[in-house]
């Protein structure tokens, strides 16, 4: 089991898999004023630094499930290297459908919301793991901007301008389905820049250490159109952030 290879390889060298930063990490986990032995499950963990440097930084404890083998495994060697191994376990596997045995006090799924199905779905999974008056944590891409057009949602790699809410709108949505929004941390166009610009150098390291990989003509033809493509769509008209609800 595994997530398409292409994701595997452009983001190989990634940390954080989303338009965060180390230091957006950090605002979240002060801003969510976490206690030490919290406990904190994470659909989609990537691999693995929230987990990993809020150990480090919080004493929190916690759970990551990814469905990306290599992203699991470089998520434990990084809870090693933090010293953290004691305290967070990542589990490969498909998220979907799956709840803790015990309750948590913050439940996060931080740029993977597919995982149940869409915001709403992702939530109500979420849910079913999170002890009453814990958090929940959903990272989201919004737009920035209305595109005007579709062909401009589709250079968002979005497939309708439907895909997305503005940043009220998608706000509001929580409220209606049940949740405060008790804080939200919001990523910049800099940031923006650290996932998706770091992904060049990777595709171009990659060409040319497997030129003859099966693969080799799609990443070649990605790292010729991204730079454009993103500097055109996505950098000016996406938004992403972390949003924190508690139900009312
Ligand atoms: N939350 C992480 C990763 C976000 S990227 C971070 O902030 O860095 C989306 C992640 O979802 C990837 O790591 C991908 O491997 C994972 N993923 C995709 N489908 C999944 C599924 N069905 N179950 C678990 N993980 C999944």
């Amino acid at each position: 089991m595994d997530i398409p290879r292409i994701f595997n390889i452009t983001e190989s060298a990634h940390r954080i898999h989303n338009p965060f930063t180390p230091e957006k990490f950090a605002t979240l986990g002060a801003a969510l004023r976490l206690q030490s032995g919290a406990r904190v499950l994470d659909l989609g963990s990537g691999s693995g630094e929230m987990l990993c440097t809020w150990a480090r930084d919080h004493g929190i404890t916690g759970t990551g499930v990814d469905m990306s083998r290599l992203f699991s495994e470089q998520a434990k060697l990084r809870a090693q290297e933090l010293g953290v191994a004691d305290r967070v376990k990542f589990i490969h596997g498909d998220a979907a459908g799956y709840v803790s045995d015990k309750k948590v006090d913050v439940a996060a799924c931080v740029g993977a919301t597919w995982i149940g199905g869409g915001v709403a779905g992702t939530i109500e999974l979420l849910a079913r793991s999170l002890r009453p008056g814990g958090i929940i944590l959903i990272g989201e891409p919004y737009w920035r901007q209305l595109p005007p057009t579709e062909d401009i949602a589709r250079g968002c790699l979005a497939k309708s301008i439907s895909d997305y809410l503005m940043l009220p709108e998608l706000l509001a949505s929580f409220g209606l389905l049940g949740y405060d929004v008790v804080e939200m941390v919001l990523a910049d166009q800099d940031g923006w820049d650290r996932y998706e610009a770091a992904k060049w150098l990777t595709m171009r390291r990659w060409l040319a250490a497997n030129p003859d990989d099966e693969l080799a003509n799609e990443v070649r033809a990605q790292l010729t159109s991204e730079p454009g493509r993103y500097a055109a769509y996505t950098r000016e008209f996406l938004g992403w952030g972390v949003f924190a609800l508690m139900p009312r």
